[in-house]
């Protein structure tokens, strides 16, 4: 059996309670160590067998999973915030399905939520925006054509970019040109939860110089739009002028 297991995004105490028992029970953990805290490696039990996937291959990591599936053994697979987000999960599930190896998959916090906790933010305000769009820049790995950064800025709602902190002069261009006003508020969020947890309030013309200053090149998500900024309406679930389900208007 393989589990694959977020490991939220970096705190250690952010895995959720069946990943951490489901870590302490493995006898062969395969973890990301570009981006998995290894402090979470002590939730681990004596014998257990640890790979860092850092430098392995797809074809390594399965190797690993049917060497321990041959010896009754079970795995977990570690891998950073949410699995389902460029988590490369899916090639690996279809290698375990030709080979007839079972797994299941335990949610993780992603860091695009440790992100807004460290910025004290709500990415959906009433009025404001109440679409989140989560996307990379094209980089060396490249994006649908469709999903063009210039096409989704174009909605103007809150904005999570992942993978794209070295590409930030693009980034700009793209949002300028999807029509985010140069003002609209953002922020870079490095090493969201981790003891070295930074946030850099900027604005979306000004990232690639923010980053620029604080040497910041990896281990980060940008996040944009005016969820940042000062303005926006009270939520109607709290309104006393307001009647819903489980609660009559007072007002
Ligand atoms: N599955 C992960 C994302 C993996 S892709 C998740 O749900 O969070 C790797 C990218 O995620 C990094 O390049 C960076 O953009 C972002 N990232 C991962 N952990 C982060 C953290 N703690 N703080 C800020 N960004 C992070």
């Amino acid at each position: 059996m393989v589990h694959f297991i977020g490991a939220g995004p970096g705190g250690a105490d952010l895995i959720t309670v069946r990943g951490a028992r489901l870590l302490g029970e493995a006898d062969v953990i395969i973890y990301a160590g570009s981006l998995v805290n290894p402090a979470l490696l002590e939730y681990r039990k004596a014998d257990c067998q640890v790979h860092d996937s850092a430098s392995m291959t797809l074809e390594q990591v399965v190797e690993v999973m049917a060497a321990a599936e041959a010896a009754g053994s079970t795995t977990v697979r570690l891998h950073t915030g949410d699995p389902s987000l460029y988590g490369a999960i899916r090639e690996q599930m279809d290698e375990l399905d030709r080979r007839g190896i079972s797994y299941d998959v335990t949610p993780g916090v992603s860091s695009f939520s440790g992100a807004a906790a460290a910025l004290c933010a709500e990415y959906t305000l009433p009025d404001v925006s109440q679409s989140v769009i989560i996307t990379r820049m094209a980089g060396r790995t490249p994006v649908p054509e469709g999903e063009r950064l210039r096409k989704l800025a174009g909605h103007g709602c809150t904005m999570v970019l992942f993978l794209s902190t070295g590409l930030l002069e693009q980034v700009e261009k793209e949002l300028a040109a999807g029509g985010y006003p140069p003002h609209t508020p953002a922020a870079i969020v490095y090493k969201a939860t981790w003891p070295e947890e930074r946030v850099y309030r900027c604005t979306v013309s000004t990232l690639a110089q923010t980053a620029r200053e604080n040497h910041i090149t990896k281990t980060a998500l940008i996040t944009i739009g005016n969820f940042l900024g000062e303005k926006y309406e009270r939520s109607k679930l709290y309104d006393p002028t307001f009647t819903h389900e489980f609660r009559e208007a007072s007002r």
